[in-house]
């Protein structure tokens, strides 16, 4: 369905039906209401033609009735903060802001599962599961503002995944409102649950494409009665790599393990006052959970293992304060960046954890041969490296390589038996880049899935395929 076509469906009676259903003071149409719900963390920008905010399954279910009757587009919308443009109104249309849906049902003790609503931000799940001695895993770095609706969408992960694993690893159950308006139930409550295909794992990870999801039951753990983080820094960023594998093969899982190139280390040294070495090829920030015993027993051997593969220095956090002390580095890499320039390519490839020396090898390698202003930090412990590749906006020339070495990275991620995306998902930006990944066959059945979900194409087109 063409941009142009639902421009002409699009009319004020349809206004007044989205009023009808959501209420006046649940509906913005005016330009000035309308323009920062056009925008995600790409910083791309299409404008909708209308947003509402539905306060229930029912007001979903009934915005898309209409939109099948009328024809025109509906993009659901968490907080707006993801990476590849998933959220945005490509082609126009109704943006569906899901953050009036906030709330938490019920947490079942017994049971350790919470019963959410899609709006509630990630943070505030781990707040109030944390308060009753329960524990959500999933920790997106954009936690304290992303929506656990936009997570199921993405199938996000975070540092914590190196231990815990990534959002599709805690949904239980799904309520999801389908394109035509009807309402299924995916999953189950309980631990176990086999009948059927599962439509819960064909949500997750859809990128809001195959359905708005309305209610979410996700599974909680008992919360670790300790925690302990170290910093290490190395001379080379090889060296560095090369101690995540040997973590792992010790048997000691950290739950975070995180690391920083040169360039990244230096990015925040500018952007925070810190006594960063900003001489370090590279650092890692090392979290452990457990028992008290445990982690420290951990911490122990990590400190020893780190100095036999060449560790420079290893500071030790002694207090709460100390550790959010190490973290603030990793934490200021994002908002830091554009002193490098105005315009980012933002990737997150992942390798087997094994490859991270050759990715990284490689990866330094094309720095030299480019000139380009490459920065890698990210999710050492999964083999997740993010890649922020910071341009002059007005440089053509300069986009145009800096695109060509997105090529070769994705190419080498591949070749070494990884994937182009770990967590931001494909939404606008990678779509292009899919066929390197999915072959043509398993693209075409994505596409027939696609279908059957949405025959007539009006849940935010423009997505994942091109
Ligand atoms: C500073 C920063 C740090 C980040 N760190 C991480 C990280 O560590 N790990 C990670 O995985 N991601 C990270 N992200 C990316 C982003 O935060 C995640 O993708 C997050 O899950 C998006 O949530 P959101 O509520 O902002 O969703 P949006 O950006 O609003 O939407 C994302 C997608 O979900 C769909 N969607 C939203 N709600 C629903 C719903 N209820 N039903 C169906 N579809 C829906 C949208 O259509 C869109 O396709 C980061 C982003 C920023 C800006």
């Amino acid at each position: 369905m063409s941009s142009e076509l639902h421009k002409n469906l699009i009319s004020v009676d349809t206004f007044r039906s989205l009023i009808d259903i959501c209420g006046e003071e649940n509906c913005a149409f005016k330009k000035e209401d309308l323009v920062c719900y056009g925008y995600d963390a790409t910083k791309k920008h299409f404008m909708p033609d209308a947003v509402v905010f539905p306060k229930n399954s029912f007001d979903v279910a009934s915005v898309m009735r209409l939109a099948n009757e009328k024809k025109f587009f509906v993009i659901p919308r968490g907080a707006g903060s993801g990476m590849t443009g998933g959220s945005l109104p490509v082609c126009g249309g109704v943006v569906m802001a899901l953050t009036r849906l906030n709330r938490i049902i019920n947490i079942d003790t017994d049971n350790f599962t919470a019963e959410v609503e899609p709006g509630v931000v990630t943070g505030a799940l781990h707040e109030t599961v944390e308060k009753q001695g329960l524990f959500y895993p999933p920790d997106p770095a954009s936690s304290a503002f992303s929506t656990i609706g936009g997570n199921v969408a993405e199938c996000s992960g975070g540092p914590r995944a190196v231990k815990y694993g990534v959002t599709r690893d805690y949904i239980l159950g799904l309520e999801v409102v389908l394109p035509d308006g009807n309402i299924i139930h995916t999953g189950v409550k309980t631990a176990k649950g086999v009948v059927g295909y599962d439509l819960t794992r064909l949500i997750v990870g859809s990128e809001g494409t195959l359905g708005v999801v309305t209610r979410i039951i996700v599974k909680l753990l008992p919360l670790p009665a300790a925690q302990k983080t170290i910093m290490v820094i190395f001379n080379t960023m090889e060296k560095a790599a090369q101690t995540v594998s040997a973590i792992i093969k010790s048997g000691i899982i950290p739950r975070k393990i995180e690391y920083m190139d040169n360039a990244a280390i230096n990015c925040a040294a500018n952007f925070i006052n810190t006594d960063l070495d900003t001489k370090a090829g590279a650092l890692l920030l090392i979290e452990v959970d457990g028992s008290e015993y445990e982690t420290e027993q951990q911490i122990k051997q990590l400190n020893k293992l780190c100095l036999q593969t060449g560790a420079k220095e290893i500071k030790n956090a002694a207090t709460k304060a100390e550790e959010a002390d190490l973290w603030k580095a990793r934490n200021s890499i994002s908002p830091a960046l554009f002193k490098y320039g105005s315009f980012k390519i933002n990737e997150d490839i992942v390798v087997p954890r094994s490859k991270i020396p050759d990715m990284v090898s490689r990866i330094e390698a094309l720095k030299k041969e480019t000139n380009l202003m490459i920065i890698t930090f990210g999710h050492a412990g999964d083999g997740n490296i993010h890649i922020d590749i910071m341009l002059d906006k007005n440089n053509e020339k300069e986009i145009k390589k800096g695109k060509k070495a997105v090529e070769a990275i994705f190419d080498y991620a591949l070749e070494l038996g990884g994937t182009i995306s770990g967590e931001h998902g494909i939404g606008i930006t990678k779509s292009a880049y899919m066929p390197k990944e999915i072959k043509e066959v398993e693209l075409n059945l994505m596409k027939k899935i696609k279908n059957i979900f949405d025959p007539k194409g009006i849940l935010n087109p423009g997505k994942i395929f091109i």
